[in-house]
């Protein structure tokens, strides 16, 4: 037994191992995938429910390594923020997100919204601002085209300076969306001081709504009605089914991304859907 006992550890500590050197090879790859050109952005539409209509798109990042293959952003987004990197992959999507809307315009979408993910790391950097000022001055692009995507989780850290650096930005006309709400603590309270325009309830309560779960119902259609009552918009993600868009639309929910209707995809044949939708 003891023997037993000593072989685990061995097992153990291979592992741990493993697990160590896996890190540091993927935050070496991660260090050098920006300039290896490995990251893409994959855009997913969202739709207005009433009358059907494109909106706009959210931005995801999709990383391909030759040793790793496709790496998801929750296995390395994470690691990109305690590194640092996410700031730099942050701007890589804000421009590319820019270069997307230019296409937009050019086939007449001229005021489709494009909502970028930022983690807390972006904006509590004291550069965020000044950089996404430079950026869209370069293309040319109203403040209006972008909506940043936050957490709660982000404006709680540092409460006073977020919420100062969201309303400057949303003063200059960007928009500002609450992501995953309702996964978070405090959510309601904190709405009326958090300067957004649109709120994101989480996938999670949107898989359960027709799942007979009474709770979840009361609560989805409380966060859409005191979300009207504040002024902001209410969006639905991981919509997959045709009952949870019936559901969302008798609740009044403004707008819906998911699977239903598009997993994300990469920017051509994003084009082709809003061209599709110019026909339709
Ligand atoms: P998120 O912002 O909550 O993004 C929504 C996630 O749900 C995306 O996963 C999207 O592909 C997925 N999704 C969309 N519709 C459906 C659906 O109908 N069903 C299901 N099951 N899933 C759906 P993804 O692309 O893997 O991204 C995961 C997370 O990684 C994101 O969650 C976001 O927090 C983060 N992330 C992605 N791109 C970026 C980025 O450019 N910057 C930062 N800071 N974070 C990012
Ligand atoms: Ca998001
Ligand atoms: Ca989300
Ligand atoms: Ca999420």
């Amino acid at each position: 037994a003891k023997e037993l006992g000593k072989n685990n550890w061995v097992i153990f500590d291979e592992k741990m191992n493993e697990q160590v050197i896996r890190t540091s090879k993927l935050e070496n790859g991660l260090k050098n995938a920006l300039h290896s050109h490995e990251f893409m952005v994959y855009y997913q539409p969202q739709y207005l429910i009433k009358g059907k209509k494109l909106f706009g798109y959210e931005a995801l990042i999709r990383w391909y390594n030759p040793e790793f293959g496709f790496v998801t952003p929750d296995s390395f987004i994470g690691l990109a923020e305690t590194t640092g990197i996410i700031n730099d992959i942050g701007y890589f999507v804000i421009n590319e997100a820019c270069k997307f809307i230019l296409e937009l315009d050019e086939r007449g979408w001229k005021d489709i919204t494009i909502s970028v993910n930022v983690s807390p790391i972006q904006l509590s950097n004291q550069m965020f601002e000044d950089k996404v000022m430079n950026i869209i001055e370069y293309y040319g692009i109203r403040p209006e085209r972008l909506c940043f995507e936050v957490t709660e989780t982000a404006v709680m850290q540092s409460f006073k300076d977020n919420v100062d650096k969201l309303a400057r930005l949303r003063k200059k006309g960007f928009k500002i969306s609450l992501d995953d709400f309702g996964t978070g603590y405090s959510s309601l309270s904190y709405l009326k001081s958090i300067p957004v325009s649109e709120v994101k309830i989480d996938r999670s309560f949107i898989n359960d709504i027709c799942k007979k779960d009474e709770m979840n119902v009361k609560l989805v259609r409380a966060i859409i009605e005191i979300s009207h009552d504040f002024g902001f918009k209410v969006v639905a993600e991981g919509v997959e089914e045709n009952s949870q868009l019936d559901m969302l639309a008798g609740m009044n929910c403004d707008m819906v991304q998911g699977y239903l209707f598009s997993k994300p995809v990469p920017s051509e044949e994003a084009l082709r859907i809003s061209d599709n939708c110019m026909q339709g």
